[in-house]
């Protein structure tokens, strides 16, 4: 079992950011990057193997929006997965030399429809051509390639023809790995509708993706969504769903009911076949000091 992290913007809100902003969490590699390294060494003190850096929604377009170019733009990228490895020195520093091995520093790839803010990552349907998602992903893939990074974190991918996009574009850094997680709608579906034993089935043959799965999903769903993907998939799965509360990209604020004891909702994940468990939204280091003690 490898034990991910849990939130990262809704921590940095918890933590007193204010990150209403079409730039989410990235706004805070431009305000408060120190808030940044302390929320992944939070998360690494609970158990987390492995911490997914602020990149979620730092794009080229974004920054750009803010009078960013892309020299400037491309430094931000980096100084987040810095902040994440500073965050893992100070971490591994404090323990008994030899006793853990080191965490793991995932940069995250958000979809598309997270630079354009508007929730269109629970949706999907973009319009775009693969040329056309392919030019978005292109550059900042080359950029957190090499950042340093152990490996990518493609996540919240609410079709498959992003997640084939991707999956290509990433044949062009060789030595480079990822795991690949969509956002869903309902046990049997990604967020565009399309039914998700048939998205594992479609990237069987891509070695480079390492893992696949569900994030950002409602936690009752991922049983059956891991069952369905399990028949079809040759990589292990991932799943780090959301507490449970749905975000209204209208109002722009959560809605409804944190699930009770995430932890013990994890139980049916790995038993649904899951190997890398973690938290999305709205999940906190107290969740995966829970997911670690039970699983790690
Ligand atoms: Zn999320």
């Amino acid at each position: 079992m490898v034990i991910l992290d849990g939130a990262l913007a809704t921590e940095l809100e918890r933590h007193g950011a204010n990150l209403s902003d079409p730039l989410w969490s990235a706004k805070c590699l431009l305000e408060s990057p120190e808030l940044i390294r302390k929320v992944h060494l939070d998360y690494f003190r609970a158990g987390a193997q492995v911490a997914t850096t602020a990149t979620y929604q730092a794009t080229f377009e974004g920054f750009a929006g803010r009078g960013i170019e892309h020299e400037g733009a491309a430094r931000l990228m980096l100084e987040a997965v810095s902040l994440a490895r500073e965050a893992r020195a100070e971490f591994c520093a404090d323990l008994p030399s030899g006793l853990s091995p080191r965490p793991l520093i995932a940069a995250s790839v958000g979809p598309y429809g997270a630079m354009r803010a508007d929730g269109s990552e629970y949706r999907g349907h973009y319009g775009l051509s693969d040329r056309q998602l392919a030019e978005f992903h292109r550059p900042r893939l080359e950029v957190l390639a090499r950042s340093g990074a152990d490996v990518l974190a493609f996540e919240t991918l609410p079709c498959l023809q992003e997640a084939l996009v991707l999956a290509g574009l990433l044949t062009e850094h060789p030595g480079m790995t990822a795991w690949l997680c969509f956002s869903c709608r309902d046990g049997a579906h990604n967020s565009e509708g399309e039914e998700i034993g048939r998205c594992a089935q479609a990237l069987r043959d891509y070695s480079q993706i390492a893992a696949i799965g569900v994030n950002c999903t409602a936690p009752e769903h991922l049983p059956e969504l891991l069952e369905r993907m399990r028949e079809r998939a040759s990589q292990p799965l991932v799943a780090y769903p959301n507490s449970g509360q749905r975000y209204d990209p209208e109002a722009k604020r959560w809605v409804g009911q944190a699930a009770p004891a995430f932890s013990e909702q994890a139980v049916q994940w790995v038993r649904a076949g899951a190997r890398l468990i973690g938290g999305c939204c709205r999940t906190t280091p107290a969740d995966i000091r829970a997911l670690s003690q039970a699983f790690g």
